[in-house]
């Protein structure tokens, strides 16, 4: 049986990785030098979660160093997890720490890919939040994106239909630019929401996307279109969208043909790494080790 060193050491990628959240608590306690109490723990979904942020993350992140700083301790605990390829994103709001200079923004982004291009390589993706503010998004986003400095969009926030509209034109622009095109659904939403977005947006890759697993149809319909899920069991069990690792859906997509792969989400809160998370499915019987190698074989 392979141990957690072998995981460490083998070259994979984190496709799902929300950048200001990306490092371990006792990284971010020290820079921070605010506690957050009873921390990480199982939270009640999204809600609790966000309520940590809106407390504790969010408010001391409050100028342009600050949100490198975050995504810099990211970059390294992924790093030291021996992850070779990181498409992580970085949240369009934090550009109120810039004074909406999209010039600074892309610069501070370069600088990063470029300080840590030796260890490894950097995929920056915009990430929108559905409720951010919506002039702020239509003012700044088509700018960045065609910056080239980013080569993914992702969409995330509550995982409802409503107002999805308001953001077609984004995803087609992503289109137009060849950005990867990315949205967050089926973490707590169902199989029918999962294809609805793919079709909607032309999803070419899904975060999270396990209530996709529901029905078989709508995994046959990911694995024929090759879009891949960026799953992260960890974020799922301590959210408690599944019950415990072991009943975590992953290996029905897999089996499935889906193209998988396995995301930190937000190291901050969950704690485990993706070699930690591989090790953990591996050792828990969930998937076998040539599972574990079809997943670390998506880095590239
Ligand atoms: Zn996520």
């Amino acid at each position: 049986m392979r141990d957690i060193k072998y995981y460490k050491s083998r070259p994979k990628i984190d496709a799902h990785n929300h950048l200001n959240l990306g490092m371990r608590y006792p990284d971010f306690f020290s820079w921070s030098g605010t506690p957050i109490p009873d921390f990480p723990r199982v939270m009640d979904g999204l809600d609790e979660m966000h309520d940590v942020i809106a407390k504790y993350t969010r408010p001391r992140c409050r100028t342009a160093q600050d949100v490198a700083d975050l995504i810099g301790m990211s970059i390294d605990a992924a790093v030291a997890d021996g992850v070779t390829v990181i498409e992580g994103s970085i949240d369009i709001g934090f550009m109120v720490h810039f004074e909406g200079n999209v010039d600074a923004f892309l610069r501070m982004t370069e600088d990063l890919v470029k300080k840590h291009s030796e260890k490894t390589l950097i995929r920056p993706e915009l990430g929108l939040g559905k409720t951010f503010d919506k002039d702020k998004i239509s003012m700044w986003a088509p700018e960045l994106m065609k910056s080239g400095v980013f080569a993914s969009i992702d969409l995330y926030g509550p995982e409802i239909e409503d107002g999805i509209e308001e953001f077609k034109y984004i995803f087609d622009l992503a289109d137009k630019l060849s950005l990867k095109k990315r949205a967050h659904v089926g973490e707590f939403s169902d199989a029918r929401s999962v294809r609805r977005f793919v079709e909607y947006f032309g999803l070419d890759e899904v975060q999270h996307g396990i209530g996709a697993a529901q029905d078989d149809a709508v995994l046959q319909f990911l694995a024929d279109r090759k879009v891949r899920c960026n799953v992260c069991p960890q974020s799922n069990v301590m959210l408690k969208s599944v019950k415990s690792l072991k009943e975590h859906p992953i290996k029905r997509m897999i089996d499935a043909g889906v193209p998988v792969t396995v995301g930190t989400d937000d190291l901050l809160f969950f704690d485990r790494s993706v070699s930690e998370q591989i090790f953990d499915l591996v050792s828990a019987g969930v998937i076998t080790e040539s599972d574990a190698d079809r997943i670390l074989d998506q880095a590239r």
